[in-house]
């Protein structure tokens, strides 16, 4: 879907090997490495990108939820790695869905600071945190569309899904996504897709 100048795309794959400005890596408060994506970005990128995550921890503490941090990316194809912290999910009444949108919008508010055009996202919060898909496709897809509508510092927001049934469970999202009226045929305005939303 293009909104605006930014192509909102899917991909199956590994973050890891990603060619893009900035990978973001689904990482916890601690910013110590972990399991899931923060395990193989850590393994990949080697030693530097785990050193730069402690220094930001001894300057700045723990990296809350729904924040963000950049380091570069060691021996990774792409420039830096944004690190960002999900929700762990307890049912959806604790306010996780804004929590996974800042999230998303703090990483693309930091790599677009950093210059970046082309940005390359893990489904945040799906894992280990158990954040049911279904429910977070759209929330990810909503904050690339909100933010390309609103700044048009990216070329590329691409989502790397780890499985055909991630892979599907975006596509259906992305599918639901309500386009702006720009990306709607001449004069239907917001009825292009009135089911959505
Ligand atoms: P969280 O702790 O935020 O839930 P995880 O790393 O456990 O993060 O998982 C987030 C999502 O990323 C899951 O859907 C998982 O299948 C997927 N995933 C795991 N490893 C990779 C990888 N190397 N590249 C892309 N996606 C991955």
């Amino acid at each position: 879907m293009l909104v605006g100048t930014t192509y909102l795309t899917l991909a199956l794959g590994n973050i890891v090997q990603e060619m893009a400005d900035v990978i973001v890596n689904a990482a916890n408060s601690s910013l110590l490495g972990g399991g899931g994506v923060d395990g193989a970005i850590h393994r990949a990128g080697g030693p530097a990108i785990l050193e730069e995550c402690l220094a930001i921890r001894h300057r700045l503490g723990c990296c809350p939820t729904g924040e963000a941090v950049i380091t570069t990316a060691g021996r990774l194809p792409a420039r830096y790695v944004v690190h960002t912290v999900g929700p762990v999910w307890q049912g959806g009444r604790s306010g996780e869905s804004e929590l996974l949108r800042a999230a998303y919008w703090n990483s693309l508010t930091l790599a677009a600071e950093y210059g970046a055009a082309t940005i390359a996202f893990p489904s945040i919060s799906t894992g280990a945190y158990g954040y049911p898909i279904e429910k977070a496709a759209p929330i990810a897809l909503g904050a690339a569309r909100d933010f390309a509508q609103e700044y048009p510092s990216f070329r590329e927001i691409r989502f790397v899904l780890f499985s055909e049934r991630d892979l599907s469970a975006y596509r259906q999202a992305l599918g639901a996504l309500l386009p702006y009226p720009q990306a709607a045929p001449a004069g239907t305005g917001r009825s292009a897709n009135p089911t959505a939303g």
